[in-house]
């Protein structure tokens, strides 16, 4: 006999992925054009035919658990051929946007994240923990002692490395939480069971990701592999530049001969990388409002991310010219306060909340190459 699904749609979802860019969603007409034309599509079970009908019908379930949106990498080859216009790539974008919500062990934070009315709230947090800091560092220098030209005197060095250490640990919770989760639904719902070591299947998909390989694969929109790749580059070397940083600060000092090559070493690459940082994320900005045709526009989720890395890149940079540009690296004057202010705030942003903005697509894709290959997806 044969078998009969009740399909249930949930109708939430689909304005949910509507409001997030993917509007068009509903002129699909199932020619699998997209299907055929995308560079990462496998040939058994391709997409992203089967998640615009998933999408049209509102299933959020199997699409928020379907590993296949995690190897879409929004170049917008399905989007530029669509005849009808629905936009694929823009609607899995919207899925992805989706799966980081349903996902985030906070789901209320992760809305007001992703959601521009939320934005005042999001910011109030680091905003009314910084101001808290400044206004009790004078106490707190007296009892703690603070380092040389990081601004100590206006923020207390012990109470920004707490504060930041705090929302580091968050986020890892949070990213851990949810990449468990998520590796919980696919396997309950994927025809086919992971196999092989997870170890060796994340190296080689980090094997793949560090070079951009399957990015560089897309047709319409190759230039933003390279603004990706910078980016991402930018990131990893901020990362090892505040591990430097650290080290200098807690352990060797600035002093003796491993301190300054450490001082050098932590100034060359934090520049580098900051420089890398504007670059690639500039470079993304332009590239998305030439393509907007192509490739589609994005959302908020999109656009509010790349406005935060920015604002970290420029205040950082400002924040170090300013502090060098003074006559005392004590006693910062009030500009260089505002911006150093205004940096930490975005600083925090970006940590704090990674695992609930597009930042935990970090997480997430990786997670779904690995399961893709375990899965034989790729
Ligand atoms: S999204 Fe466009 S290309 Fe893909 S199946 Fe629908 S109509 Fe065809
Ligand atoms: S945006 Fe690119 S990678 Fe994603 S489904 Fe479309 S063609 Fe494939």
């Amino acid at each position: 006999m044969t078998e009969r699904n009740l399909v249930k749609p949930d109708l939430n979802f689909i304005r949910e992925l509507k409001t997030a860019g993917g509007d068009t969603l509903k002129q699909c007409y199932q020619c699998a054009t997209c299907s055929v034309v995308c560079p990462q599509s496998p040939d058994d079970r391709c997409f992203p035919r089967k998640e615009m009908i998933w999408a049209g019908w509102g299933l959020k379930d199997k699409l928020v658990s379907d590993p296949d949106i995690w190897l879409c990498h929004h170049c917008g080859d399905c989007t530029s051929y669509c005849p009808r216009g629905a936009k694929p790539g823009e609607v899995l974008g919207a899925v992805r946007k989706g799966a980081i919500e349903h996902y985030a062990p906070m789901q209320g934070l992760a809305k007001a994240v992703n959601d521009r009315s939320g934005l005042t709230k999001i910011l109030a947090v680091p905003v009314v923990i910084l101001l808290v800091g400044a206004l009790i560092t004078p106490a707190l220098n007296r009892i703690l002692p603070y380092h040389q030209g990081a601004y100590g005197a206006f923020m207390n060095t012990w109470f920004v490395d707490f504060t930041f250490i705090s929302a580091a640990l968050f986020a890892i919770w949070s990213a851990y939480k949810g990449v468990t989760n998520m590796w919980a639904d696919m396997k309950a719902n994927s025809p086919t069971q992971p196999a092989g070591s997870l170890t060796e299947n994340l190296l080689a998909v980090l094997k793949e990701i560090v070079p951009h390989k399957k990015f560089k694969e897309c047709d319409v929109n190759q230039e933003r592999a390279t603004a990706h790749m910078l980016t991402l580059y930018a990131f990893i070397g901020l990362a090892v530049t505040t591990t430097i940083g650290f080290i200098i600060m807690y352990f060797t000092g600035e002093e003796g001969v491993i301190g300054k090559m450490l001082f050098v070493m932590m100034k060359f690459i934090g520049n580098i990388s900051a420089v890398a940082l504007l670059a690639g994320a500039g470079l993304l900005f332009i590239n998305r409002k030439s393509k907007d045709e192509k490739s589609g526009m994005g959302s908020y989720f999109d656009w509010g991310f790349l406005w935060m890395v920015l604002l970290v890149g420029v205040t950082g940079f400002l924040a170090q010219m300013l502090r060098v540009a003074g006559a005392d690296n004590h006693h910062p004057n009030i500009l260089a306060k505002a911006v150093y202010f205004v940096h930490l705030v975005t600083v925090f942003y970006l940590f704090a909340y990674a695992p609930y903005s597009k930042f935990a697509h970090l997480f997430y894709r990786t997670t779904g190459l690995v399961f893709g290959r375990m899965t034989s997806r790729q």
